[in-house]
């Protein structure tokens, strides 16, 4: 019944296999390496691949690894006893030669596979002809309650409530909404003030000084509050951070003093000076933004020093090798999940901390525990260092990007082939999509790429007029006669209530025809749970194949993120009636300033999708826009 058993080791040794058809399924066990195993999904057991689920075991003591595979529709109750079976039965008879690291000898193991195999199929066929019998009520846990054990604890219930009435507890407090703006746009202009509008201050002055390079991250805390905006907004406000960073960020995108457009270009006499400045200065990649944690890193390393001791300790021992053989000399410990429980605790309590959703901290933390379980440490290593470093190692793992996306390289290729380089922008409301859109263009631009910003967002009022704007305003920034006459920058646009991915495909054709390099397509924001415009997004990207799905979700989002990237992916790949379905490939990451170290939101949304984290946003204007810094983030994280 089974189509394949293997052992082998982590090192990726193969010590013994089954094979029960004539398929070649290597296939199959890269599949659950590459994303599961080596994706840090620990968590996750059982992987399903084509017609086939996978179920393994890490043995963490002997660093093996015991991969199952049988047919999906085969429902077998027995695998994860059996495997935990042939798991102790292999390391017994295999014992001495895994401790001294002689897994070149052949295995001959084929004889208990096979007895242990029918011992499970036989108990899992007696199971099945016993059908559980229901308990009895003398049997069941009712019936040990007595009626006035019930009464007692009602009673008791009832003291503890009016003990906390009398000492003015106030009952448990919703928790306060996340600062995620579902459904709405970001009142950017101060408006309403409130607790969250203060933090969102705070750290945004946090980051402007870590940003230039005054203050240190001592005074979060004591950063003096700033004051209450009295003038309201109205309606979709200007973007305008009255407080947030320098002086020269009062002016950027700000645009409400613009005159209604006429749809001709913004002369020269309409820029500032500090717009004018930003000419010339993101040309080349894109700055890292976790040079802003510089200052952690370095006592960061302080700390390391210590640590790093104990990891070359905990690396010699643990795997084949000389060192095993002093095991026996010093003193050892494995690891048990009792002695990782109240640390991982920590752990995950110290990730939700620093916004990771929760259930992500939860499966970071299951998986660590899997990875971990059953190793062997030194004597010097502590259980608390190895998780930190496990955990950390998890953390790089997720963030680092398993493919390369280097845009620049990729809009130079797609313009040798005289086609034009696409990316699409979803995301839910207000999340700053346009405003991001408008930055990318900019960059883009500034490396001598011409760009058509397709204004796809039908729906919303204004959406159109926005995008207008700010193309006016890169059109200034590049006007045609510092580039040879050609216009660097323009719009697309078909007014509102149209097929968004008609208007999609036209500037595409349009771009083409009119050899542009670059083209910008801007959607709705849409809720994940609005079918009928998660319908439509699927249709855009089917219909139109852009190169680059980027989702745009703020750094604000909590637990939500989880639940707004797997209903996106899902949307896609529901509605798009494709065998391979295009899903997010990236995503953009704004308002990155707003939320000092709480970066969790990168890790959570990494993990649900797989996909890197493109770009970030890191204020309003054209220049704030960075890439990730992978080793920061992790500080920040674990600081
Ligand atoms: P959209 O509805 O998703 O297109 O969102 P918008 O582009 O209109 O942006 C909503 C608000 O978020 C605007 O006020 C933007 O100025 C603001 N915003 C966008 N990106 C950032 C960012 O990286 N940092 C900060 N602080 N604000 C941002």
């Amino acid at each position: 019944m089974l189509d394949l058993f293997t052992i082998f080791s982590k090192g990726g040794i193969v010590l013994w296999y089954f094979q029960g058809v004539n398929q070649v399924l290597t296939e199959p066990v890269n599949a659950l390496i590459k994303t599961v195993i080596l994706q840090e999904r620990g968590s996750v057991s059982s992987f399903q691949h084509g017609s086939l689920t996978l179920e393994y075991k890490l043995d963490n003591e002997f660093e093996l690894i015991f991969v199952v595979a049988y047919q999906k529709i085969l429902q077998l109750s027995y695998i994860d006893k059996f495997i935990d079976d042939v798991r102790r039965e292999f390391r017994d008879k295999y014992a001495q030669d895994l401790r001294d690291g002689n897994v070149m000898r052949d295995f001959d193991f084929t004889e208990e596979f096979q007895r242990l195999l029918k011992k499970a199929e036989a108990s899992a066929k007696n199971q099945a002809k016993q059908p559980r019998q229901m308990r009895t009520f003398e049997e069941s846990q009712k019936s040990q309650k007595s009626v006035a054990s019930l009464k007692v604890d009602k009673k008791k219930e009832k003291e503890k409530e009016n003990v906390g009435k009398k000492k003015g507890k106030a009952p448990p407090e919703p928790a306060p909404p996340a600062a995620v703006i579902n459904g709405g746009t970001v009142n950017t202009g101060g408006g309403g003030g409130g607790e969250g509008q203060d933090t969102i201050q705070r750290n945004r002055e946090e980051f402007f000084k870590k940003m230039t390079g005054k203050g240190s991250k001592k005074n979060i805390g004591t950063s003096p509050k700033p004051e209450k905006e009295k003038e309201k907004k109205k309606g979709k406000a200007p973007t305008k951070w009255a407080h947030g960073g320098s002086s020269k960020d009062a002016k950027i995108l700000d645009f409400s003093g613009d005159k209604e457009s006429n749809g001709t270009m913004a002369g020269e006499e309409d820029l500032g000076d500090t717009e004018r400045a930003w000419v010339g200065s993101m040309s080349g990649e894109l700055k890292s933004v976790g040079d802003l944690y510089e200052e952690e890193e370095e006592e960061e390393e302080e700390d390391d020093d210590e640590e790093e001791i104990q990891q070359k300790d905990s690396k010699k021992s643990s795997g084949f090798g000389v060192f095993n053989m002093f095991k026996g000399l010093v003193g050892q410990k494995t690891v048990t999940a009792e002695a990782m429980a109240p640390v991982l605790d920590k752990m995950k309590d110290h990730l939700i901390g620093k916004n990771v959703a929760a259930d992500i901290a939860d499966q970071l933390c299951t998986s660590v525990a899997t990875k971990l379980e059953g190793r062997v440490l030194g004597t010097f290593s502590g259980v608390t260092s190895t998780i930190r470093q496990a955990i950390r190692d998890s953390l790089v793992q997720i963030l680092t990007p398993k493919r390369r996306i280097d845009i620049l390289r990729d809009v130079m290729e797609a313009k040798s082939q005289n086609r034009p380089y696409t990316i699409t922008f979803c995301g839910v409301n207000g999340v700053g999509k346009s405003t991001n859109l408008a930055k990318i263009c900019f960059w883009l631009v500034e490396n001598g790429f011409r760009v058509l910003i397709a204004a796809c967002d039908t729906f919303r009022a204004g959406a159109v007029e926005q995008l207008r704007t700010h193309a006016r305003r890169m059109a200034a920034l590049h006007p045609p006669e510092h580039h040879s006459g050609v216009k660097m920058v323009q719009l697309y646009e078909k007014g509102y209530g149209k097929d968004a991915a008609g208007i999609a495909m036209e500037a595409i054709n349009f771009a083409r025809e009119q050899r542009i390099d670059v083209v910008l397509v801007d959607t709705a924001g849409r809720m994940q749970d609005n079918e009928p415009l998660m319908r439509a997004l699927s249709k855009l990207i089917k219909v139109n194949q852009p190169e680059l799905v980027l989702f745009v979700g703020e750094a604000l989002v909590g637990n939500d993120s989880v639940d707004q990237l797997t209903k996106f992916n899902q949307a896609l790949a529901d509605f798009s009636s494709m065998e391979n379905p295009r899903l997010i490939d990236g995503i953009l990451l704004t308002k990155f300033d707003t939320i000092d170290d709480k970066v969790g939101a990168a890790i959570s949304m990494t993990y649900t999708t797989g996909q890197p984290v493109v770009f970030v946003g890191t204020g309003q204007t054209y220049t704030d826009l960075k890439a990730l810094n992978v080793q920061a983030v992790v500080n920040a994280l674990l600081k």
